[in-house]
């Protein structure tokens, strides 16, 4: 299925926001990349004691996020596999789905790359992929810079960082607010905002 450039972009997305919606418009637009694939996470093994919403919500509403942006796609790989889903089989998935001249562009927040270490196959993933690491604000910037020296030193990798505009946004203050009834009001897509107060997600 096509050759070209493809960037991936792997989440809880419990809700998907702005800051999810930037990062992969600014990944696609610095890399020419073809298209974006959104992969709301199954069972995600490091969000295992944290409760999450059905993968069918919150894929539902990366649908609704995602609408008007012919470049980007979302897929249910990870939630139709059963047990913990891990990156490098998601990878190993969409390899099997497109060409072999396919390259694929692993986009995620810097936060994420700050763990990368804990993550399963770690060096296949950096094979399989190339990592386009968005940073943003509340993490430490030198340190994120020192992480990513040392993953270029031991694992020969290529990662990319982008800047993009300053978007504190996360998921985990979405819920807050939504518990404690204060405004999401332009922190997200409203077809998501009214998704979440219809089914009365994050009560
Ligand atoms: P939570 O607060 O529940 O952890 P989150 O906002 O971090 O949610 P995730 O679904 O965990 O969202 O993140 C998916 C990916 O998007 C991760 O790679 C994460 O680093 C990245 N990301 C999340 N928020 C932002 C943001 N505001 N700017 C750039 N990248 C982000
Ligand atoms: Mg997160």
């Amino acid at each position: 299925m096509g050759t070209g450039k493809i960037g991936i972009m792997g989440g809880t997305f419990d809700p998907i926001h702005y800051g999810h919606l930037v990062t992969a418009e600014a990944a696609r637009e610095k890399f020419c990349l073809d298209k974006v694939v959104f992969v709301p996470s199954g069972n995600p093994p490091h969000k295992k004691d944290k409760p999450i919403s059905p993968g069918m919500d919150r894929a539902n509403m990366t649908v609704l996020a995602i609408a008007n942006n012919p470049y980007f796609e979302v897929s249910d790989i990870e939630l139709k596999r059963e047990g913990c889903t891990y990156t490098v089989d998601t990878l190993k998935g969409f390899i099997k789905i497109y060409d072999e001249d396919v390259q694929f562009y692993f986009i995620t927040g810097a936060d994420a790359v700050m763990e990368i270490f804990t993550w399963k196959d770690v060096s296949t993933i950096l094979k399989l992929c190339r990592i386009v690491s968005a940073y943003r604000p509340g993490s430490d910037i030198n340190k994120f810079k020192s992480m990513v020296d040392e993953l270029e030193r031991v694992y020969r990798s290529n990662i990319h960082m982008i800047e993009v505009p300053a978007l504190a946004i996360s998921s985990t203050e979405i819920r807050r607010r939504v518990r404690e009834g204060i405004t999401i009001k332009y922190l997200l897509p409203e077809k998501v905002e009214d998704y979440i107060l219809k089914k009365g997600l994050y009560r």
